[in-house]
């Protein structure tokens, strides 16, 4: 089969990646064997790629945000029927025997695996995924389009979950990419007021398009005092900001793998019990709540398409702030 794979992490500017042949990944026993029809950009992989995040695999083909069809069978494995369409997302499996796994929190788990960094992702014609951790995609939804919904839309979606806002409550949106542009339609769909905050005069106005009250850059006062924020942009200088822009109590959840150093922070802008808390992954339950909400809502998702083989010109796109809404690979036959 085709894909793009990850021998060693450089600037995406240099296009790490390399266009290979490799063999098709045959599942294990309770394993499916999926055919890809297109995989989500997600800013983690912009990580890998670039070397933020440790090597773990190599080489590695990235990509955690997979729509496809079953195409194979592990010996044991029963739960779906061949040609189902289904998605795989960044958690690729867990131990199911540590003290997170046995209380819920299965997205803390000692001994993880995780989809295009420790395993083989989706920038290749053919993934395999155990079948426990592979979701059905909601009819409504063509291939391309649901593809962001498995990280951006899941992450984004728990980020909301500990953020704690419910009807009324006003939320700020801090970087709004992928998952913000999904994020903002669930708070909306919940009653909640959107505040969003980026430098880039093509993402506030998509964020005005999408519902929100208010749109601005960082420079700008926030006209209101927010009862939570989501920092989705990776850098840790925002957070002194983010919390500026709290009324008492206010919970700022910052919402990415990796971030750049954050400055130190004067008391004042913590105390009034605000609260900085982080997103790491994300449960099963959060896959399965997030994908029947936004079935429900629906959400829509704004896409750019790129073919599989320029999955480096795709992740020069997104570092550079190019693409509106989320960036996707097309692979076969993608609706
Ligand atoms: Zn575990
Ligand atoms: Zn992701």
């Amino acid at each position: 089969m085709r894909a793009c794979q990850l021998h060693s992490p450089a600037p995406v500017d240099d296009s790490p990646l390399v266009w290979s042949e490799v063999d098709v990944p045959k599942p294990g026993d309770v394993e499916v064997g999926i055919r890809v029809h297109a995989c989500g950009i997600c800013r983690t992989d912009l990580h890998i790629v670039e070397g933020e995040l440790a090597v773990l695999r190599s080489p590695v083909i990235p990509g955690h945000q997979v729509v496809g069809t079953i195409d194979t069978l592990g010996a044991s494995a029963r739960r779906f029927p061949l040609g189902q369409r289904v998605g795989v997302a960044w958690l690729h499996r867990t131990c199911g025997r540590c003290r997170f796994c046995t209380s819920g929190r299965e997205n803390l788990c000692d001994e993880p695996a995780f989809t295009g960094w420790t395993v083989d992702g989706g920038y290749a014609e053919y993934v395999i995924a155990p079948e426990a951790f592979v979701y059905p995609i909601p009819d409504g939804f063509a291939d391309l389009e649901a593809a962001p919904l498995l990280c951006a839309g899941i992450i984004g979606f728990r980020s909301l979950r500990l953020s704690g806002i419910g009807k009324g409550a006003r939320l700020g949106l801090i970087g709004f990419g992928a998952a913000a542009h999904v994020a903002i339609q669930v708070a909306r769909h919940w009653g909640v007021e959107v505040y969003a905050v980026t430098r880039h005069a093509p993402h506030r106005e998509l964020a005005r398009s999408l519902g929100a009250v208010w749109a601005g850059s960082a420079a700008d006062e926030v006209p209101e005092r927010l009862d939570a924020a989501i920092l989705f942009a990776p850098a840790g200088d925002l957070v002194p900001a983010a919390l500026g822009m709290l009324d008492k109590g206010g919970v700022l959840v910052l919402g990415g793998i990796h971030m750049s150093p954050t400055p130190p922070l004067d008391y004042s802008l913590l105390y009034h019990e605000r609260v900085i808390r982080s997103v790491a992954n994300n449960t099963r339950a959060d896959g399965e709540d997030f994908l029947r909400v936004a079935g429900e809502i629906p959400i829509r998702t704004e896409i750019e398409v790129f073919p599989l083989r320029e999955a480096n010109r795709a992740l020069q796109a997104l570092k550079h702030d190019r693409v509106r809404g989320a960036a996707v690979l097309r692979v076969h036959d993608a609706a």
